[in-house]
């Protein structure tokens, strides 16, 4: 066993009581790495409790401890109820992603922050950060095996969410010998890959499907730059009656284009506040594009949020990425010095 899972054991033989929560505008990892963890505890006869400050989309409902999941706002009426507890962060690489969850940082015994962004803050007491990992829920899978406790069909579903929808379906990462050994652990304990694969990328409501028509509509490719922008307004989601949750998956189908290297999807959350996607096929690492934004994420998948109107938005960002695409990355290397430094530290 390495030593972060030994320190990991120390803390869960010791402690009784764990709260667990994940990013704002959860995500398949964010929640099966989270699902898979509650499961794990309850194994060992702990009280573990995920909370969530947000939206569950009704495409997710589907995994295991779903209904567990408390909410923000209730749980918040009773912080004084967890007392010596401890707070495991997944999938989110900082505080200010938690939301209003946030706010357990300061009152909890310890915190564990679980992650594979390469821009984790290290904000916990204890942090295994592994960027090269394509899920989070790994992480979960490896302290499962480390603690030699059972797989059960809950946690192999969840940890099996977050791999598919984390590698957009085994897209974005090639899938190895030794990721299908897992997988093949996995579906053996109960995991089904089909339901996983209908819900997370096949099953979207009829207002989801308008707004993606309305998106490819609107979809414009620059093929001398090799670049896509997709476009939704607030009168998109108006006129389809969608809700943000229904643009879940639209990104993708901007690097559907054959030569589309990088997808840029703005999209109208609120009048004049943009939450912007940035995608990369190939070697182009978009984070910096990101980061220069205030936003954050992975190399090949990362986000931003900017106000503003659209012209004035799309202008601000699309001057950056041309400027970005004409020059070498200067940052690529230590990005990828820095995931090594994480993996070794494992
Ligand atoms: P999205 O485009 O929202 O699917 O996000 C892609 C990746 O970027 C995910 O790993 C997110 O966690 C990350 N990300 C998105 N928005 C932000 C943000 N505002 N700050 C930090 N990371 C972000
Ligand atoms: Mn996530
Ligand atoms: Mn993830």
């Amino acid at each position: 066993m390495n030593q972060i899972s030994q320190k990991l054991k120390k803390i869960i033989d010791h402690y009784s009581q764990f709260v667990i929560s994940s990013h704002q505008n959860v995500d398949g990892d964010g929640l099966g790495s989270a699902l898979s963890l509650h499961f794990l505890l309850q194994s060992q006869g702990k009280k573990s409790t995920v909370v969530y400050d947000g939206n569950i989309p009704y495409f997710y409902q589907f995994l295991p401890g779903i209904d567990e999941i408390s909410s923000w706002e209730d749980f918040s009426r009773n912080l004084d109820a967890f007392p010596q507890t401890v707070f495991w962060v997944l999938d989110c690489s900082n505080p200010a992603r938690l939301g209003g969850v946030e706010r357990l940082l300061p009152n909890c015994s310890l915190v564990v922050n679980l992650d594979h962004h390469p821009d984790n803050s290290h904000f916990g007491d204890i942090n295994l950060v592994c960027p090269q990992i394509p899920a989070s829920s790994l992480l979960v899978y490896q302290l499962i095996k480390d603690l030699e406790v059972a797989l059960n069909r809950e946690m192999a579903t969840n940890i099996l969410t977050g791999i598919i929808t984390d590698t957009g379906g085994f897209q974005f990462f090639e899938l190895d010998q030794k990721l299908i050994g897992i997988i093949d652990e996995l579906v053996g304990a109960g995991a089904s890959m089909s339901t996983i694969m209908r819900h997370a990328f096949h099953y979207r409501s009829v207002q989801a499907l308008k707004l993606l028509g309305r998106a490819l509509e609107n979809l414009w490719f620059d093929s001398q730059l090799k670049y896509t922008i997709i476009h939704l307004s607030q009168e998109d989601f108006l006129a389809c009656q969608a809700k943000e949750e229904d643009a879940e998956g639209i990104v993708d189908y901007g690097l559907f284009i054959p030569g589309a290297e990088i997808t840029v999807f703005f999209k109208e959350v609120k009048p004049k506040n943009f939450k912007v996607s940035l995608r990369s096929r190939g070697k182009i690492n978009v984070l910096p594009v990101a980061h220069q934004f205030g936003g954050g994420g992975h190399l090949k998948a990362a986000g931003f949020k900017i106000s503003g109107s659209y012209p004035e938005v799309n202008k601000k960002v699309i001057a950056f990425l041309k400027e970005f695409l004409a020059h070498p990355q200067d940052d690529k290397e230590t990005l990828e010095e820095d995931a090594r430094r994480s993996i070794e530290s494992l």
